[in-house]
């Protein structure tokens, strides 16, 4: 992108040759002795520009467009200005490159408030229906909750969750074939047992249990929430600080979306019966698993479909 002060106003430009017709510009300037008046241009993110130093002309990636004190303009490289005109030209290129900053993210909240109604439009699409985002996220707030699904479920698919595994296992006592046992075992003739973990299922996506899944969080905060503020922001009046923080949160809005389809997808796969009904499996037979526990568990997977 290339932008050039006219008149204090920073203005965006589409085409060099409007640089390169200005009658002072010099495409091969012999910058010795020569000192620095002003910075009236900046530009980046475009394909490398030639330096207009006699002793240079290589392509750098970003610059600016100087006045020498004698009113001649050539387009240089941000290092070989750094070098030749020092902390004079560091200063102005700061504060032009600020400024175009700036302007990137007007453009960018611009172009993101144009958008608003697509945006809300998916927003619905997200929280509609009883598949609905914020219902999906209150139902696994549930089973983060020991008081409504038991102490047990809720702490086992939380630690299956941090651990990254899906797979449920249970302890089962199994009796040791012949080939197993010791001398000693042999000598009575009686069967011996030993204690063995049995894959009985796996629970996909339990890592939707984990709070930096946290799809309500999600939705509210870094979508409802940025829609709201790019709705409410009249882009004339707003301050440079609004912009920029608006900016920040909405140039993010698109890949929040997605995001959060994605994770909407998994919940729906990841609360049904079906899916959550192994870790039953495994409990049912557990001692250590109160009736209390046992019964709340049962209770919520049979509330899903
Ligand atoms: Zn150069």
């Amino acid at each position: 992108m290339l932008y050039v002060k006219e008149g204090g106003v920073l203005l965006k430009l589409d085409d060099w040759e409007q640089i390169y017709s200005r009658p002072n510009y010099v495409q091969d300037l012999d910058l010795k002795g020569k000192n620095l008046k002003a910075l009236i241009g900046y530009y980046k993110n475009e394909p490398p520009r030639t330096c207009g130093i006699k002793s240079c002309h290589a392509t750098h990636m970003k610059g600016g467009i100087v006045v020498t004190e004698d009113d001649l303009e050539t387009c240089i490289g941000h290092i070989c200005g750094s070098k030749i005109f020092k902390e004079k030209f560091d200063v102005l290129i700061q504060q032009i490159e600020k400024e175009v900053d700036f302007e990137i993210y007007k453009e960018a909240v611009a172009t993101r408030k144009s958008r608003l109604f697509d945006y809300w439009r998916q927003a619905a699409d997200l929280t509609s229906g009883t598949t609905g985002i914020l219902r999906l996220a209150e139902k696994i707030a549930l089973l983060r909750d020991p008081l409504s699904v038991g102490r047990f479920a809720s702490m086992e698919l939380i630690r299956m969750a941090a651990n990254q595994n899906s797979k449920v296992a249970k302890e089962e006592w199994v009796q040791k074939e012949e080939k197993e046992l010791t001398e000693e075992e042999k000598k009575d003739g009686k069967p011996k047992y030993k204690l063995e973990y049995l894959i009985v299922g796996q629970i996909r996506h339990v890592d939707l249990m984990l709070s930096s899944n946290d799809m309500k969080k999600l939705y509210q905060e870094e979508i409802e929430e940025v829609l709201r503020a790019l709705q409410n922001l009249d882009l004339d009046k707003a301050s440079k600080r609004q912009i920029t923080s608006i900016g920040r949160a909405a140039s993010a809005i698109e890949v929040r979306i997605t995001r959060a389809k994605e994770l909407k997808e998994r919940a729906i796969e990841f609360l049904t019966r079906e899916n959550l009904f192994p870790l039953y499996e495994k409990m049912l037979p557990m001692d250590t698993v109160s009736k209390n526990d046992l019964s709340l568990y049962e209770n919520f997977i049979n509330s899903l479909k």
